[in-house]
């Protein structure tokens, strides 16, 4: 009995000794959760990789690249594409009630429609309307898109001296005042302008003479690191004449080729505007003439923007358009209307937010992207 009593423990025993040991292993062979290294400061950044598609001029430049800019005449292929894509409508549109076999009344006052929703303008389309309608009766066989194509160009005006006015007299730079509203673009402008004079090699120095919008400056100063081309700003608040004839000041001094000048475009107040703006010219005036006035608009504001040009045009003498945004706007026709209502011709047009997304304005290449 003893014995067996003895038997017995020895294995109770042995049992609970194979059980610590089972569960000291189970607990040890348990995955241990694998510890978090601490970030290490100097661990790099993630870094993302390229997409293969992405157009090399959307990489942001470092500090110390300084970028060619694209010249005018490949931009001018690449943007025609674009214009074409927005405002294809309106030619497709002409060109398909032009080339019904019967051209009754509906049909003239289809092509009325079209033109009008481009905002051509109501005298100008009709115009256009009444000089398609006696061509064609009198030209019997003539093929309808040409006609249409001779018909739009003389509407934009091939006559229009469309140069820009860049280069100065006695030794002084050329100035280039850019005035508009806010949001119409006038800072990219300027930035954009700068490129397209870098890119035919002169020499120019920025202005940033828009003292009411912080960002305004350095939003230019990125512009002019971009290309190498110094921005003179002012204090936040501070005198936009003061700043707009430093800068002129700075451009003579360092006998650069162009002086580009941004301004404030508040519109709550005309006379305010009015004030501001001949302060500015006058400001610049004691140090050289002011070549180039030229006047941003938003091509997508339509009836806004023509409002706009009229308060621009009463505070300072525009001497050239710049109409922007036309790759997001079926609303070529504003190039009419608004050269109509300044009698000055559109010089420039903005086609992107990308930083070489400004041409020349062609009537030619104009009316030919429409109508392709
Ligand atoms: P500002 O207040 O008149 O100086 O206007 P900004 O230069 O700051 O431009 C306002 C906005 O319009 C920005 O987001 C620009 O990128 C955009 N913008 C300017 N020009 C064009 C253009 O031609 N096309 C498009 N799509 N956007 C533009």
């Amino acid at each position: 009995m003893t014995l067996l009593l003895i038997i017995v423990a020895i294995a109770v025993l042995a049992l609970i000794l194979v059980g610590v040991t089972v569960g000291l292993v189970g607990r040890r062979t348990k995955p241990a959760k694998a510890p978090v290294p601490p970030r290490s400061p100097s661990a790099p950044p993630t870094t993302v990789e390229p997409s293969p598609t992405a157009e090399p001029e959307a990489a942001a430049p470092s500090a110390h690249t300084i970028e060619r800019p694209e010249a005018t005449a490949s931009r001018l292929v690449r943007l025609r594409q674009r214009l074409a894509g927005s405002n294809n409508a309106l030619g497709r549109g002409l060109l398909a009630l032009l080339s019904r076999e019967r051209l009754d009344e509906d049909t003239w006052e289809g092509i009325e429609d079209v033109l009008l929703t481009s905002d051509i303008g109501v005298a100008p389309t009709q115009e256009l309307v009444e000089r398609l309608r006696t061509r064609l009766r009198v030209e019997g066989s003539a093929d309808a898109r040409t006609v249409l194509r001779e018909e739009l160009i003389a509407l934009v005006d091939p006559t229009l001296d469309r140069r820009l006015q860049v280069s100065g007299t006695d030794g002084n730079p050329g100035v280039v005042l850019v005035v508009g509203v806010n949001g119409a673009g006038k800072t990219t402008t300027v930035g954009k302008v700068a490129r397209i004079l870098v890119a035919e090699d002169r020499r120019v120095v920025l202005g940033a003479a828009d003292t009411f919008r912080a960002a305004a400056a350095d939003q230019l100063a990125t512009w002019g690191e971009r290309v190498g081309v110094e921005v003179v700003r002012g204090p936040e608040g501070g005198d936009p004449a003061s700043v707009a004839f430093d800068a002129v000041k700075e451009g003579a001094d360092t006998a650069v080729d162009t002086v580009i000048v941004d301004t404030a475009g508040r519109l709550q107040n005309k006379q305010g505007l009015m004030d501001e703006l001949g302060k500015v010219k006058r400001v610049i005036e004691k140090q050289a003439p002011v070549t180039e006035v030229l006047l941003v608009l938003d091509a997508t504001t339509g009836q806004n923007g023509l409002i706009q040009a009229r308060v621009f045009r009463e505070a300072v003498d525009v001497t050239g358009i710049v109409l922007t945004k036309l790759d997001g706007s079926a609303k070529g026709g504003i190039v009419v209307q608004v050269q109509r209502e300044l009698g000055v011709p559109v010089k420039l047009v903005g086609l992107g937010e990308g930083p070489d997304d400004l041409a020349p304005f062609s009537p030619e290449a104009f009316v030919d992207a429409l109508l392709s």
